[in-house]
């Protein structure tokens, strides 16, 4: 290239020179100089030959690299195309995984709302365990009520018997009097006379003639007798007023439209708490209200309401009681505590919707017999010392046993007054408290917060109390923290639900509680029923059945030949004769041969046999002690308490 470029230069000083030359020089040397020149042109050519050579070869050269170039951007495209398709796949891929983010997304959305749907139905699930909890329990109540119902129809069953055997020795009886009857009116002439005399004196001989063991049965008929003359003492007054009172609201009964109606529910409540009542029922009817009385355990009707005032009086009752005025579909409890005319009142309410309209029961709670203290308990001599020496023991359980009504609470406050004493710790649970006791720590029971008998007593056992007093044992936990309490030198006193020492043992081992703990901790069980009391102001003596003499004869093993019955007119002091009621008892105090039963656990026969041992007066015998102390009448007894036909002597 550079040769190229200089040959035309060369040229250009060649022709410069042959000018300059054919001017000036001479010839020969021009024509040497030509020579030279016409060399140079042949070297330059030659140069531009070779030139033009390279740059065919440079041209080629380019060619190839053109080429090169070319396949190379081919092949850069390919890669493009590749680079593309790639990038296509990759937004496909990315497209995926939006969508399975999506997917997910909805399957955890699912899987929340799943959970949300199980917690839902563990709820109900949960909700229908606590509904069949209350079915449950609502089916144990009814079993329970109808083993009661079938008591009772045992009871009345025997009793049916009982009377067509008295009836048909009464026939005999009259049969055979036909013929002497100027004879027997003489004796019975003579009779009353003697009587008159002495009717206790007469109660005393014949209890003393006969008996097996003459000295207890005189003690305990000595107790009967204080307490007897303990009861006129505190006959009072009120129920002549209150009777009173009672025909004048029944006078009345059409006057109430006319009366506030503050002042009839008032009228109700006092003619209740003044004639011993131990409950008032409102029931509603479609002409208005009926009100009934309990008294000595007989509710009868009292006096109507019209149906003007029906409401009016409901409502009023449940303000006082502090009850929800608006709420009538559900039912309530209330309570009274308030001095009324001078009477100081403590009245628990509970209403309940009927078809006919909200019933209400007024329970009147009357402490008086338990403040008074176990000596007024009606105990005999025997059971008394019972009593006396279970209460003396620093650790144990003492149970009380008996049917709803049958005044359990009140011998379990006696027990608790008792043992009241200073430098002792004495803490009640109950449900509902119903007696407010000085110096005796009492908790509530509130099962709507969680706060139930097993709860309150583990924590009172931390307080380490001398004496803990449950207000009921209703089911195993409670059965065997009780146990466990009086095992670890805590007295426990408590009630149950069952009719006779034996059942309570079984009972007991029913809840589940460990033979051997139940053995040791067990001191002393005390069953007891209410039969009514004769009003002593107008009781009649009567001579015995045939089946009565041999009732007395076989039970007590005494002849008896006349007892009291009740002036079914009766007097101004009484209702058809009768006033008050008096407990029947049994107790048992528990003994080592029983202890050692428990734990081994023997049948019931035998269990039985050991319980009713000769140490023990059954229901029946203090029952038919009670008879024959004229506080009461065989037909109350046989009333309450199962009868055998061994009793009567048939075999
Ligand atoms: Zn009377």
């Amino acid at each position: 290239m550079q040769n190229g470029s200089t040959a035309p230069n060369n040229v250009q000083n060649v022709n410069n020179n042959l000018n300059n030359n054919s001017q000036v020089n001479n010839q020969s040397s021009t024509l040497m100089s030509m020579d030279n020149n016409l060399g140079k042109v042949q070297t330059i050519e030659n140069q531009m030959q070779s030139d033009q050579q390279q740059m065919k070869t440079i041209q080629k050269e380019m060619k190839t690299i053109q080429d090169r170039m070319q396949i190379n951007q081919n092949k850069v495209q390919t890669i493009q195309s590749q680079m593309q398709n790639e990038q296509n796949k990759m937004l496909i891929i990315q497209n995926q995984m939006q969508n399975g983010h999506n997917q997910i997304q909805t399957i955890q959305n699912q899987m929340q709302n799943d959970q949300s749907q199980i917690k839902t139905i563990k709820d109900k699930m949960q909700n229908n365990q606590n509904q069949m909890q209350t079915i449950q329990n609502q089916i144990q109540n009814d079993q329970s009520q109808i083993q009661d119902i079938k008591n009772k129809m045992l009871t009345i069953q025997n009793r049916m018997q009982i009377n067509q055997k008295i009836m048909q020795d009464e026939q005999e009886q009259i049969s055979k009097k036909e013929k002497p009857v100027q004879d027997s009116q003489n004796k019975v002439q003579s009779d009353k006379k003697m009587t008159q005399q002495g009717d206790n004196k007469t109660l005393l001989n014949n209890s003393n003639e006969k008996q097996s063991t003459p000295k207890q049965t005189l003690g305990d008929q000595k107790v009967s007798q204080d307490l007897h003359n303990i009861s006129n003492m505190h006959q009072d007054k009120n129920l002549n007023n209150s009777n009173n009172k009672l025909n004048m609201l029944q006078n009345h009964n059409s006057d109430f439209s006319r009366m506030p109606i503050v002042d009839i529910v008032n009228s109700i409540i006092l003619t209740g708490v003044n004639a011993g009542a131990s409950d008032i029922h409102l029931d509603p009817t479609d002409e208005g209200i009926t009100v009934r009385i309990r008294i000595d355990g007989l509710l009868r009707d009292y006096f109507k309401l019209p149906r003007d005032i029906k409401q009016n009086v409901i409502t009023r009752v449940k303000i006082m009681a502090g009850m929800n005025i608006t709420e009538t579909r559900l039912p309530q409890d209330g309570a009274i505590k308030d001095t009324l005319k001078g009477k100081d009142l403590d009245l628990r309410v509970s209403s309940l919707p009927t078809k006919r309209g909200e019933k209400i029961v007024i329970r009147i709670m009357d402490y008086s017999m338990s403040l008074k203290g176990i000596e007024y308990l009606y105990f005999s001599e025997t059971n008394y010392n019972k009593v006396l020496k279970m209460l003396s023991t620093p650790n144990g359980i003492i149970l009380v046993t008996g049917a709803t009504g049958t005044g359990k609470s009140t011998t379990l406050y006696s027990f608790l007054q008792k043992l009241n004493v200073e430098g002792s710790n004495l803490i009640t649970v109950e449900d509902p408290v119903e007696m407010d006791i000085e110096g005796v720590n009492q908790v509530q029971v509130n099962s709507e917060i969680g706060l139930d008998f097993a709860t309150v007593l583990r924590s009172i056992l931390r307080q380490d109390p001398n004496v803990i007093m449950i207000g009921e044992i209703r089911d195993s936990e409670t059965a065997q923290i009780a146990v466990r309490a009086s095992i670890t030198g805590h007295l426990v006193l408590s009630t149950i639900h069952t009719n006779n020492s034996l059942n309570t043992i079984e009972r007991l081992l029913d809840m589940d509680v460990e033979r051997y703990l139940l053995a040791s901790a067990l001191e002393g069980i005390v069953s007891q029923k209410l039969a009514r009391m004769l009003c002593s102001k107008c009781k009649v003596k009567r001579q015995v059945t045939e089946a009565e003499r041999n009732l007395f004869k076989s039970v007590l093993g005494q002849d008896i030949d006349e007892i009291y019955a009740a002036n079914s007119s009766g007097c101004p002091h009484c209702s058809h004769g009768y006033k008050g009621r008096i407990a029947v008892q049994e107790v048992l105090l528990i003994n080592q041969d029983i202890r050692d039963a428990i734990s081994a656990g023997i049948r019931k026969d035998d269990l039985r046999k050991l319980v009713y041992n000769k140490d023990v007066i059954t229901m029946l015998q203090d029952g038919l002690f009670k008879v024959v102390a004229g506080f009461t009448t065989t037909d109350e007894i046989l009333k309450l308490i199962e009868v055998d036909d061994a009793d009567f002597g048939v075999k």
